[in-house]
């Protein structure tokens, strides 16, 4: 198993930022409010995520770091409507088999806090903790046991760089949340829980937000918000397009290309401007389960989406020209 789970860490864990992508994921699943992140090294020397999130009960804490153990969904049903950004049951096997990996966690209304380390493949048996609330989990040196794969990490400021990226998206989708950032024990981002439109301004900075645009529509079961930039600006982030379905960041073809048609059809730019959209949708209209990342997604009626999005966008850039 503990070969099987490497393997799987190869799709899952294919960088220090895929690995704190998945333990963000968690803590948002568990309801946490505040979180912190600490990097060293760009994460491949420390990624350390902590929460205030539900916990995990003392016995449930060696089943978390087993694969396709997850108490997300129950049944084949349930991964049709997923709610939740995590539900394959393998992140932290998969990041436990490549790493030093501590997890910690006091689950509420108990009054000790519990923690297991998993140490190449083998699961110790729980010791006692002190945590107040929530989880913390650890992950040290990544891909000690895998010299193939640590040999294609790249500098510790270009890992550094996606593990922002990461923590960016967690961010903007989330502007309700507390979060800090720190990296080789320096404070990078430290964000108070505030508005999404606040959000967006801390995020991407001030050029951006003086100047994008507010986005709003509905249609049946549809639902668009957001922030779409204005083409002269200057990207504001390494990254430009953000998109978010039900809250999970995503790269998707039928996204972007309508977007990008909308600001061909109004502006006649084919240049990228930064944005920013979320998209609401029922959740068994859209398969998340396409690939093990899930930045992937299908939607069901993807030319339905396309419509919609492309309409929308329309008819807001055709507005600020009038
Ligand atoms: P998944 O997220 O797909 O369920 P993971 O391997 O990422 O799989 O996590 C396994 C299980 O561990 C989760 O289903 C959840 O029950 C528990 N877990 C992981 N991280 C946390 C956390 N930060 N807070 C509470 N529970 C957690
Ligand atoms: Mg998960």
């Amino acid at each position: 198993d503990h070969l099987v789970n490497q393997i799987a860490a190869g799709e899952v864990v294919e960088r220090p930022a895929s690995a704190l992508k998945e333990l963000l994921e968690n803590s948002l699943d568990a309801g946490a409010t505040t979180l912190s992140v600490d990097l060293a090294e760009g994460g491949s020397k420390l990624i350390r995520v902590t929460d205030d999130g539900s916990g995990i009960a003392r016995d449930e804490l060696s089943l978390a770091l087993s694969r396709h153990a997850t108490s997300k969904i129950a049944s084949l049903e349930d991964l049709h409507r997923v709610r939740t950004l995590g539900f394959r049951g393998e992140g932290l096997a998969s990041i436990a088999s490549v790493s030093q990996l501590l997890l910690s966690s006091r689950e509420a209304g108990s009054t000790q806090a519990w923690r297991v380390e998993a140490d190449n493949g083998s699961i110790h048996e729980a010791e006692p903790a002190s945590l107040s609330a929530g989880t913390s989990v650890e992950v040290r040196d990544l891909y000690f046991n895998v010299p193939a794969r640590r040999k294609f990490l790249k500098t510790p400021a270009t890992e550094y760089a996606h593990c922002e990226d990461a923590f960016k998206r967690i961010a903007l989708s989330r502007p309700d949340l507390a979060l800090t950032l720190t990296h080789n024990g320096k404070v990078q981002w430290r964000l108070k829980a505030e508005t999404a439109s606040e959000r967006m301004r801390a995020v991407l900075g001030n050029e951006f937000a003086d100047t994008m645009l507010a986005i709003e529509a509905q249609a049946a079961s549809l639902r668009l918000t957001g922030f779409a930039g204005s083409p002269t600006v200057s990207r504001a982030s390494r990254e430009a397009q953000f998109v978010f379905v039900n809250g999970r960041f995503v790269r998707d073809k039928v996204v972007l290309h309508a977007v990008r048609e909308a600001y061909r059809d109004v502006l006649h730019l084919d240049r990228q401007p930064l944005y920013v959209l979320f998209i609401e949708l029922d959740p068994e209209a859209v398969d998340v389960n396409v690939h093990p990342t899930k930045t992937e997604v299908r939607f069901r009626e993807s030319q339905a989406i396309h419509r919609f999005l492309f309409h929308a966008l329309n008819k807001a850039l055709a507005e600020t020209r009038a």
